[in-house]
């Protein structure tokens, strides 16, 4: 008998569907597994099944789980796509290969700092706060082309735009703009997409989604 389903394979199978429904190849489409506050022994399976990107929102967090998971699955790629402090850049950049929350210049300054003294150059995603709303990290709009301009100055490879739309309201033309954006500036890396809209970024054109609860089931 065949085994069953896995959300792994489920949640594979919808961006498989939504990338025919806009003519894309799932092969341009990274799928980061979200595994903050989920323990080593839930983000195993995952590893089993084939999984190699994560991401978590806590350098402190990850920094416990990821150091053995990695001894073990030396090919893991690991995504920081949560708010950044400043002073945790350096051990962000030591950690992290790809960082998705770069949102301020106070950020830019901390991390080209970090990555000057690593040597180690870590692929960014600039933050937008895509919907305006007052309590939301990311940049505003008006201040993107800035704070790209800084970033490039001090030579962090800032690869794409990153958003998390505002909540409750249908997301697409968010995700639309964010598209928009990158494309006026130059970038064509997407990272949009949650459990409950991850196959509406894919059509939208994201190229990396970071789905959690549809992957693990709901955080404690
Ligand atoms: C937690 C989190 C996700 C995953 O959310 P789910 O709804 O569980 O898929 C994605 N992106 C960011 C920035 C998050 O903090």
């Amino acid at each position: 008998m065949d085994n069953p389903a896995t959300p792994l394979d489920e949640v594979r199978a919808n961006i498989a569907k939504a990338c025919k429904a806009s003519r894309r190849e799932p092969a341009d489409i990274t799928l980061i597994a979200v595994s903050k506050t989920h323990p080593v022994e839930t983000i195993e399976p995952l590893l089993e099944q084939g999984q190699r990107v994560f991401g978590e929102n806590r350098v402190q967090e990850a920094q416990g789980k990821w150091p053995e998971l990695r001894e073990r699955y030396p090919d893991v790629e690991l995504h920081l796509i949560g708010q950044l402090q400043s002073n945790k850049a350096e051990d962000a950049v030591e950690l992290f290969d790809c960082i998705h929350g770069l949102d301020r210049k106070s950020l830019v300054k901390a991390l080209g700092k970090a990555m000057e003294k690593s040597g180690k150059r870590v692929p960014c995603f600039v933050q937008v706060n895509i919907g305006s709303e007052e309590q939301k990290g990311g940049c505003d709009i008006a201040d993107l082309p800035g704070l790209l301009e800084q970033a490039r100055a001090a030579d962090i490879p800032v690869i794409g735009l990153m958003c998390i739309p505002p909540a409750d309201i249908e997301p697409a033309p968010f995700f639309a703009l964010l598209a928009k954006l990158a494309d006026e500036n130059g970038l064509d890396q997407l990272s949009m997409g949650m459990s409950g809209d991850y196959e509406t970024a894919v059509m939208l054109g994201a190229t990396h989604v970071r789905v959690g609860t549809a992957l693990f089931g709901k955080r404690g």
